[in-house]
């Protein structure tokens, strides 16, 4: 897969600051510059003033200010299975591939079959990965090489009757419905920050499926580039204590 930040608010946590400002303040106005709002929060400098007030909100569960900076996010390559997880997210907006417009009728079988256009699970071909909810746990050489001729076998299949389909003029609308969950599929999605954590809480914990966790571990390491106090905060103190953002 492939993820990558988009667009997102500048200065996102000046905003946040901002906001809460607005909140604790009798004479807020946004004609006042950033070092005049934050004139009365503990701290020698701005950077500090802004970590003392975030860390505050965060600690206290004041998460509005969180929902002012929003970040869009291109991923690239998951499976139809992991969008579907994800897609459960009611604040989260979504640009999502179709298969009605684009079709797969130039993809060769034989390359679907070695991964391209499928995604293929860790359990296909590495006998010592134990998913979440697998009976048992690793498994033999031997297993584990049937798996991978049964799995290869099966999506290039699925891809030759798609595309036969296709020949035969079945629009590919409905031919699509013979093509595997595993199809790989680009998704543009915005969300803000408190969501953002949110699906975190959810995506990037020990029993979410391996690959929403590694898209969402993904999300993690770009916001932090983008929102660094709140994302280390959150990664230091709230990571793996799931619900805390929407009780
Ligand atoms: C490990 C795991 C396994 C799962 N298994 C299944 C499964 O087997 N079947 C299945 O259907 N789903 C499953 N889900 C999906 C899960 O039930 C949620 O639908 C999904 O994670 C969306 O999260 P959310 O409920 O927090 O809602 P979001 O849409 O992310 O909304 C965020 C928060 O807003 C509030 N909210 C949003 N909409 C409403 C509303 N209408 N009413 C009240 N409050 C609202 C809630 O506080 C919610 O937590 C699974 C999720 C995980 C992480």
């Amino acid at each position: 897969m492939d993820v990558r930040l988009l667009e997102a608010t500048p200065n996102p946590e000046e905003l946040i600051c901002r906001g809460a400002r607005n909140d604790y303040m009798s004479d807020f106005n946004p004609d006042l510059s950033f070092e005049e709002t934050m004139a009365s929060v503990e701290g020698d400098t701005l950077e500090e003033k802004k970590r003392t007030l975030i860390d505050h909100l965060m600690t206290h569960g004041h998460f509005g200010p969180f929902e002012h900076p929003s970040v869009t996010f291109a991923v690239k390559g998951v499976s139809r299975a992991c969008m579907a997880q994800l897609t459960r997210h009611r604040h989260v907006s979504f640009d999502v591939q179709s298969m009605r417009y684009v079709s797969f009728n130039d993809v060769d079988p034989e390359r679907v079959a070695e991964g391209e256009m499928v995604v293929t699970p860790p359990s296909a071909t590495d006998p010592d990965w134990v998913g979440r909810n697998q009976k048992g746990g690793a498994v033999d050489e031997e297993t584990v090489e049937k798996r991978e001729e049964v799995f290869r076998q099966s999506v290039k299949r699925s891809v030759e009757d798609y595309q036969e389909l296709l020949g035969l003029g079945m629009p590919p609308e409905d031919a699509r419905f013979v093509l595997p969950i595993g199809s790989k599929v680009n998704i543009v999605m915005s969300m803000n920050v408190r969501m953002l954590m949110h699906v975190a809480d959810m995506r990037a914990a020990a029993d979410a499926q391996w690959e929403i966790r590694e898209m969402t571990e993904q999300l993690l390491d770009l916001a932090a580039e983008w929102c660094p106090v709140t994302f280390d905060y959150y990664d230091e103190e709230m990571r793996n204590r799931k619900n805390r953002l929407a009780p």
